[in-house]
C-alpha cells in the first residue's frame, strides 16, 4: 500500500486535461462581464468569521454546518469563505468603492462549505459572481439575466431554464411568513423533523425542501405573491416585462426563495435537467439590506453566483469542452542541434506570442522524440538533425495529417508558420 497523501474528502484536483474546459468558461465569463463593463475584484479567501455571521446569517446550513471555521495562532475566529457576496460587501465598505455608486463588480474564486459530497456538491467549488451597488431597479436585475443568457449562449448550453420570483420587502415577507408558519404548523406531526426544524428557525427555507411529502403540503400553501404590495408588484412586473422585451424566457416559480432576511424583491435561478439533483447552475437576487448590516450605508444591492464545477460538467456532457495541444512540437537530435532548437523555439514565440511551441526535454532517439511529439497532440513537428543545421533548414512533418513533409529554410520559417496557421 502507498502512503502517499490523498486530497481532502470533496476537495479536488483539476487535472490539466480538464483545464482546457474550465478556461474557456473562465475565459468566456471575462468576455461577457467586461462586457456589460463589469470590473473584477479579488478578496481574501480567509475572512474573520464575523463577516459571515453577519452576512449570511447565523441560522442558516452555511453558517450552521458548512463553515470551516478555525482559530488562527493569534486565537483570532477566522473562516474559509462558503460564498463571495460577504467578502465583496466588506471590501468595497473597507475600500470606499460604494463612493463611486453605481458600481458593478464581479469575482471568480474557491469556495468552502463541508457539506456531504455528492455529484455536482463538493466541499471545495468555485464560483464565479456578479454584484451591482446602488441601483435599487428592476433594470439591473434585467441586465444580471442578460448577462447569464449570454453567457449560457456562449458556451451553448441550451437546456438551462430561468426561475424567478419576487420576495418583496420585509413586511411583506413578514407577514407571509406568518401565514405560512400558521398554516405549515397545523400539519406540524406531519411533517419531517428537517422540515419541522426549518418551520422554526427560518421558515421560509421549507420552501425549497427537496423532500417530496414537504413539497406536497406545500401545495396548497399560502404563495408569497399574494402578499406583495403595490410597490413590489410594480418591481417585479418592471423586471417581466423587461425580460419580455429583451426576449429572454423565464418562469415565474411562486416557491423560489432566499431564506436571509436581506433579500428582496427579485431572486432567480437557472436550472438544467441535465445534471441530476445538482441542477442549479447559477442563482441570484437582490439584497438590499446587506450593506447595512455589514455596517454601511443601505446600499441597494443585486447579484448572483454561478457553480463553476457544475458549468463545466455541462459543457463536457455537451460536447462543449475543449483541449488545448501545442501548435508545434521541436524534435532535435545532435550535439549542435540540440540548442539550436531551443534557440529556434524562443525565435518562433519571439515571432509570435499566441504560438504553443513544446521544445523536446531530456534528449532521446528520433523514433523516441516522435512518440512524445504525437503525445503532446501537436500538428506539427519540427525536426532538426546537425545535418539540417549545417544547411539552415528545418523539416516540417505533419503528425495529425496525411501530408508530405516539407524543408523550410530557417530564415523562412516564422512565415511558413504563419501561412500555416492562417490555413488552419
Ligand atoms: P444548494 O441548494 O444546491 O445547496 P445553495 O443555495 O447552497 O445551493 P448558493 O449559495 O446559492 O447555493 O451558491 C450558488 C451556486 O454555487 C449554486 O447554484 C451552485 O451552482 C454552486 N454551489 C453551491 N454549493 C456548491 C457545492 N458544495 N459544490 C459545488 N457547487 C456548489
Ligand atoms: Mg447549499
Amino acid at each position: 500500500m502507498s502512503s502517499a497523501p490523498r486530497s481532502v474528502r470533496g476537495m479536488h484536483d483539476i487535472p490539466p486535461a480538464e483545464m482546457s474546459t474550465w478556461q474557456r468558461f473562465e475565459r468566456e465569463a471575462r468576455a461577457v462581464l467586461g462586457a456589460y463593463a463589469f470590473e473584477e475584484i479579488r478578496t481574501p479567501i480567509v475572512e474573520k468569521t464575523a463577516v459571515f455571521t453577519r452576512a449570511i446569517g447565523e441560522a442558516t446550513d452555511v453558517v450552521e454546518k458548512e463553515m470551516y471555521t478555525f482559530e488562527d495562532r493569534n486565537g483570532d475566529s477566522l473562516s474559509l469563505r462558503p460564498e463571495g457576496t460577504a467578502g465583496v460587501v466588506r471590501a468595497a465598505l473597507q475600500n470606499g468603492l460604494l463612493y463611486a455608486a453605481p458600481i458593478r463588480l464581479w469575482y471568480m474564486g474557491p469556495m468552502f462549505r463541508h457539506e456531504r459530497p455528492q455529484k455536482g456538491r463538493t466541499r471545495q467549488f468555485h464560483q464565479v459572481g456578479a454584484e451591482v451597488f446602488g441601483a435599487p431597479g428592476p433594470d439591473v436585475d434585467a441586465e444580471l439575466l442578460a448577462m447569464g443568457e449570454r453567457l449560457w449562449a456562449r458556451l451553448g448550453l441550451d437546456d438551462v431554464q430561468l426561475e424567478i420570483n419576487s420576495l418583496g420587502n420585509t413586511d411583506e415577507r413578514v407577514a407571509y411568513r406568518e401565514a405560512l408558519v400558521e398554516y405549515m404548523s397545523a400539519h406540524a406531526e406531519s411533517l419531517p423533523e428537517d422540515a419541522r426544524e426549518r418551520l422554526a428557525r427560518n421558515p421560509l427555507r421549507i420552501l425549497d425542501s427537496k423532500d417530496p411529502d414537504v413539497q406536497a403540503r406545500l401545495a396548497d400553501a399560502p404563495v408569497l405573491g399574494d402578499f406583495l404590495g403595490d410597490e413590489s408588484r410594480a418591481h417585479f412586473d418592471g423586471l417581466r416585462e423587461r425580460l419580455d422585451r429583451l426576449g429572454i424566457g423565464y418562469r415565474v416559480n411562486p416557491r423560489l426563495v432566499r431564506g436571509l432576511d436581506y433579500y428582496c424583491h427579485t431572486v432567480f435561478e437557472w436550472v438544467t435537467q441535465s445534471l441530476g439533483a445538482q441542477g442549479t447552475i447559477c442563482a441570484g437576487g437582490r439584497y438590499d439590506g446587506l450593506v447595512e448590516l455589514q455596517g454601511g450605508k443601505p446600499w441597494p444591492a443585486t447579484g448572483f453566483a454561478m457553480g463553476a464545477e457544475r458549468i463545466v460538467a455541462l459543457m463536457n456532457d455537451l460536447g462543449a469542452g475543449e483541449t488545448v495541444a501545442p501548435h508545434a512540437y521541436v524534435v532535435a537530435v545532435g550535439d549542435v542541434a540540440g540548442p539550436e532548437a531551443q534557440r529556434l523555439a524562443e525565435q518562433l514565440r519571439d515571432a509570435n506570442g499566441d504560438l504553443r511551441v513544446q521544445m523536446n526535454a531530456g534528449g532521446g532517439s528520433f523514433k523516441a522524440q516522435f512518440k512524445r511529439a504525437d503525445r503532446s497532440g501537436a500538428p506539427l513537428a519540427l525536426v532538426l538533425g546537425d545535418d539540417e543545421v549545417a544547411a539552415g533548414q528545418v523539416t516540417v512533418k505533419h503528425l495529425r495529417e496525411d501530408l508530405p513533409q516539407e524543408t523550410v529554410s530557417l530564415a523562412d520559417l516564422n512565415q511558413w508558420i504563419d501561412a500555416w496557421l492562417a490555413s488552419a
